[in-house]
């Protein structure tokens, strides 16, 4: 009898042996229902071998093959088995994440195809392309093999065209293309877009927002080659894809690609490992790219492509004020100037938006009288106001109270919200402006898809003055009405703790800025801050990413921050702070790191977020200048950490190339 070598859903670096039937359908990639203690399990065949290191009369036998799919190739193995090393997680734990769920239990599945979506749509319009996209198209086309390519474009340049020839090309050539982007249950007018443009092609998208019946029927199109067209969120870029010709990443430079649990992976930087694993070119888009894509485009290592100009002729990049706060009286945190813009608009007839990135009614209560503040029992943090239901929510572990009627701690019944988020400002508005017509857009009132584009309909139909709302908003949205985008509260990001702050408000400012003037209507941007004169301002007012970026990366050269130096944290969380850190500390004691000489480790210290689900949470940095070096050294220090006494509930984790810090 063979041997079935077995990759299993657990965090353990191993593999697990069972013997099984000889079969001519046995060929490493099948899933197999294997007896695991006293349930049932799949497991992915690995290898097939004839001797095992257990006894034979101790193997358990397998129950059968579970497939009615062809075996997993060998390229999604090797993107597995990259990203397991990569990350320092087990091959068993990268497979199965790679996996859809319901490909995860047992179950005889029948085999589906996809029908082809109605779409009620018109006949494709295709315009002319600009004299820079068609240059963006050929040398993108023109690539043979493994290329890198960034397509650098201000908002509204036409990426999005760009994307829709270059998808074009290679569904002629006979090959499939996979286009991640963020969050595409919130954005539907990519899929609509695309859809419309290829009525007749088979595409499915992918995200964790489908049923688990939904999503493994839009894998498995997408594995038998039925679907030519993939657009996915970051867990779509294991997706096995017989004639994969194209990967494309939208807003490259976007958190959600990645991975916060499990394997904690980049799905932008494995579609570039993809791509070269298949050969074939990839193209990260944004106009805001990620200071690491940047610093590899200037060097050369990726070949970067940009769009300079808006594609429709007459829309002209907004005009940016800044509103220096620190002279005028604000109303309900609102500078004059900016309500008298919105006044003007109003009588247009033109649309404006609010941008606040903080949902709620105010981001704390408190007692004047005692000083007693809502913090979160739970948590490290404070309770948020939310007066639309009167209740106090935390926003990191979703525990909710009633609003009090008195301060719990003297009984004072003057207690009062602290600064402002997205609701204050609504409300303040709504009062302001009364025949206005003020809509929030937030997590909190656009909690579904179909919520969503419920105020996505009202707004293009005119039925909007006024928007207040958070990043939500900024992303891919064509307002042709949107003529003033205000920014209240950005300062906040520009002296936060995180280094890596001021590169997220950019990318976000320039997103949501180019809301404003997309059509005919020239738009306007009014953004307050106490700090008028900040580089980060004035490039946003002079619409020059490149020049931040300048700016941004000379700071971390200096500092010796990413991406002049490769990072890896490691976190462990326990009931007691001093038990997290006891860990910590215990691991560095063991770290043999004297054998890496461009090695250093930090000082362990509580995190940021310092409790969480009444974890207390630790960390330690560890970082090098050589990215080869840094694997290396935690490939050793990760076997080390496994055999460590792990006392109580502690739980411990390391991150490769960590976003937050
Ligand atoms: P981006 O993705 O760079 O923000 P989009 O692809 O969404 O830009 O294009 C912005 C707007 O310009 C869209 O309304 C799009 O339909 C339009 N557009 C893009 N390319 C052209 C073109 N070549 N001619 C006319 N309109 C275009
Ligand atoms: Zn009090
Ligand atoms: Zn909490």
């Amino acid at each position: 009898m063979p041997i079935a070598r077995v990759a299993l859903d657990l965090p353990l670096f191993r593999l697990f042996d069972y013997r099984v039937a000889d079969d001519p359908a046995l060929t490493v990639g099948v899933r197999l229902l294997l007896p695991f203690g006293k349930r049932e399990k799949i497991g992915v065949l690995v290898e097939l071998a004839t001797t095992s290191k257990i006894a034979p009369e101790q193997l358990k036998e397998a129950i059968r093959i579970e497939d009615d799919l062809p075996p997993l190739p060998p390229e999604f193995f090797r993107l597995c088995e990259f990203a397991a090393k990569y990350y320092q997680a087990p091959l068993g734990e990268a497979i199965h994440q790679a996996l859809p769920p319901a490909l995860k239990k047992p179950r005889a599945s029948i085999r589906r195809t996809v029908k082809k979506r109605e779409v009620a749509t018109q006949q494709p319009v295709k315009p002319l392309l600009t004299s820079e996209q068609a240059h963006a198209v050929g040398l993108i086309a023109d690539a043979c093999g493994f290329q890198t390519f960034l397509l650098y474009g201000v908002t509204g340049s036409g990426k999005t065209e760009v994307y829709l020839c270059l998808i074009e090309n290679m569904l002629a050539e006979g090959r499939q293309v996979l286009l991640l982007a963020p969050e595409i249950n919130l954005t539907p007018q990519l899929e609509t877009r695309i859809q419309t443009r290829f009525p007749d092609i088979p595409l499915v998208m992918l995200h964790s927002g489908l049923t688990e019946a939904a999503r493994e029927k839009a894998w498995r199109a997408a594995f038998l080659g039925e679907a030519r067209i993939v657009v996915g969120t970051r867990l779509s870029v294991f997706t096995p894809m017989p004639d994969l010709g194209l990967i494309i990443v939208d807003e490259e430079h976007d958190l959600s690609y990645k991975q916060q649990e499990g394997m904690r992976y980049s799905a932008r930087d494995l579609a570039i490992y993809r791509a070269r694993l298949g050969k074939i070119p990839i193209v990260l888009g944004s106009a805001t790219p990620s200071l690491e894509t940047w610093a590899h485009a200037r060097h050369g290592r990726y070949r970067l492509v940009t769009l300079l100009e808006r594609a429709v002729s007459s829309a002209r990049l907004p005009v940016v004020r800044m509103l220096d706060t620190r002279k005028v009286r604000l109303e309900e945190g609102l500078c004059p100037s900016l309500v008298e813009a919105l006044r003007i608009r109003l009588q247009k007839g033109e649309q404006s938006l609010i941008f606040l990135n903080r949902r709620g009614y105010a981001p704390v209560l408190a007692c004047p009288a005692c000083a007693w503040i809502s913090h979160c029992s739970r948590c490290a943090a404070n309770l948020v106001v939310h007066l639309e239901d009167k209740r106090l929510r935390c926003h990191h572990c979703a525990l909710e109270v009633l609003v009090p009627l008195a301060c719990p701690t003297c009984g004072n019944r003057d207690i009062q919200p602290f600064g402002r988020g997205t609701q204050r400002v609504e409300a303040a508005l709504a009062a302001q402006f009364p025949a206005a017509r003020v809509f929030r857009v937030d997590r909190d009132s656009a909690r579904s898809r179909k919520q969503w584009e419920a105020i996505l309909a009202r707004v293009h139909a005119g039925e909007v003055d006024i928007l207040v709302g958070t990043q939500m908003l900024a992303k891919g949205h064509d307002f042709p009405r949107l003529t003033l985008v205000g920014v209240v509260g950005a300062d906040s990001a520009l002296f936060a703790a995180d280094w890596r702050a001021p590169e997220r408000l950019f990318a976000q400012l320039m997103q949501v800025s180019g809301r404003a003037g997309r059509a005919e209507l020239p738009g306007e941007v009014l953004i307050q801050s106490e700090y008028p004169d900040h580089a980060l301002y004035r490039a946003l007012a002079a619409h020059d990413y490149a020049e931040y970026a300048k700016v941004l990366l000379e700071e971390r050269r200096q500092a010796g921050f990413p991406p002049y130096v490769y990072q890896a944290m490691l976190r462990a969380e326990a009931p007691r702070m001093e038990a997290a850190l006891a860990f910590l500390r215990d691991a560095v004691a063991r770290a043999n790191a004297r054998d890496y000489p461009g090695l250093a480790i930090f000082d362990a210290v509580p995190m940021r977020l310092s409790r969480l689900m009444n974890m207390e949470r630790a960390q330690l940095l560890i970082e090098s200048p050589s990215r080869a070096e840094l694997q290396a050294f935690l490939a050793s220090w990760r076997e080390v950490l496994e055999t460590l006494p792990q006392r109580g509930r502690l739980r411990w984790h390391l991150e490769v190339d960590p976003l937050e810090v």
